[in-house]
């Protein structure tokens, strides 16, 4: 599969590519993927940004994306690097590859669930190239989606891209597409927030507020914004965490269902915790209660298995993957059990 003639922009600074994406980013929706328009086609974003390309390039050959322009930012100075804030946390740039985020001594020490589920993403080639920011911007996946061109056409395309019906919920409107990005469900427990740049200036945001739970405009950014650092606060360093994902190939796979668990005990009795998920629903998500259910608490079994209960109960999956809903939902409850066990007793 070739990939769609587009430009190449290279950009050494920053401002440099805040003024291009300013200069191409000639919509302004809400989200990555345009709703089709009368026709049933989706228009093309003019621009995308390109980081470590892992998903981005394998999607462009599939035809999914043909921007006119591709705005590689791999070499901005700056957004590289994990970088202690004495006092206030950890600062990681948004360039910084999964490899990185793995092998550093300080996350493991101090943010533990990072470093696992960085260790988790695809395979060690794929960690050298993807970076923080592109996992975190993940476009969302599905059966129906992840296609070639030839292929979707034959299934009369869907509402994600080119077409007007989903194949997951006939009579649907909506995109039940899943994020399967292994870092954010152990970022949203650690109460992380990103730094998105524009030409106008910077905001930041709580990560869980970054997702929207829509399987086509998946998350709030603008065309014109990227995103350029993660921070992790120093309230929640030095929790023990575990990740544990469901996939079918161990050695280079998205996951099919994912678990992080944060919890920090004092005296035995859990003192906080959180639990989140991925790869089930079309957004990462906390789960509601299980901080409540867990503090204050003596871990054991029976502990363990509500919160597995509990995570189960936030878990939509549908059919968007090769296992069953029913499979998935089942090891989400099966993980979060095991997931909490193992945080209690490493
Ligand atoms: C075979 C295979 C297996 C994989 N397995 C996994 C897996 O197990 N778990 C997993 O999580 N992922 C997996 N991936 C996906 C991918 O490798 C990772 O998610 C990686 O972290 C993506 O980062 P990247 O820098 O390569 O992103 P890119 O491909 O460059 O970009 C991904 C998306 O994010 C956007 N983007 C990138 N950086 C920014 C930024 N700074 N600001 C705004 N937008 C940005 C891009 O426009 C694009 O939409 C797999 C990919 C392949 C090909
Ligand atoms: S969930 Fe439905 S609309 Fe979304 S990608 Fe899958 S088939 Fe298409």
């Amino acid at each position: 599969m070739s990939l769609p003639q587009f430009k190449l922009l290279r950009p050494r600074t920053l401002e440099e590519a805040l003024s291009l994406l300013a200069k191409h980013s000639d919509r302004v929706v809400e989200g990555d993927s345009p709703a089709p328009n009368a026709e049933g086609h989706a228009s093309p974003h003019n621009v995308r940004i390109v980081a470590g390309g892992t998903d981005l390039i394998p999607s462009m050959r599939q035809k999914l994306f043909e921007p006119h322009y591709v705005l590689d930012i791999r070499h901005i100075a700056g957004l590289k690097g994990i970088r202690e804030q004495r006092g206030t946390g950890v600062e990681i740039g948004a360039l910084t590859s999964l490899t990185t985020i793995e092998h550093s001594d300080l996350l493991r020490r101090r943010y533990p669930v990072l470093t696992e589920a960085a260790a988790t993403v695809a395979s060690p080639l794929l960690r050298n190239m993807g970076t923080i920011g592109g996992n975190i911007c993940l476009d969302t996946r599905c059966l129906w989606y992840n296609q070639s061109l030839t292929w979707r056409k034959g299934c009369g395309f869907c509402i994600k891209k080119d077409g007007n019906l989903c194949h997951v919920a006939p009579g649907g409107t909506r995109c039940w597409a899943a994020f399967s990005g292994d870092t954010p469900p152990a970022l949203l427990c650690l109460n992380a927030e990103i730094e998105i740049a524009s030409a106008s200036g910077l905001r930041r945001l709580p990560l869980r507020d970054f997702y929207t739970g829509d399987g086509v405009a998946y998350r709030k950014l603008q065309p014109n914004e990227l995103v350029t650092r993660v921070f992790l606060p120093e309230s929640s360093a030095d929790y023990r965490g575990v990740y544990r994902k469901l996939r079918v190939r161990g050695s280079i796979d998205y996951p099919l269902a994912g678990v992080a668990v944060v919890l920090k005990r004092s005296n035995g009795q859990v003192a906080d915790a959180s639990v989140a998920i991925t790869a089930v629903n079309p957004a990462p998500l906390l789960i509601k209660g299980a901080t409540e259910l867990l503090t204050g608490k003596l871990i054991d079994e029976a502990l363990a298995q509500a919160v597995g209960d509990l995570a189960a109960k936030t878990a939509k999956p549908l059919t968007t993957s090769a296992l069953t809903p029913e499979y998935r939902k089942e090891m989400i409850r099966v993980f979060t059990k095991r997931a909490v066990l193992a945080a209690a007793n490493n």
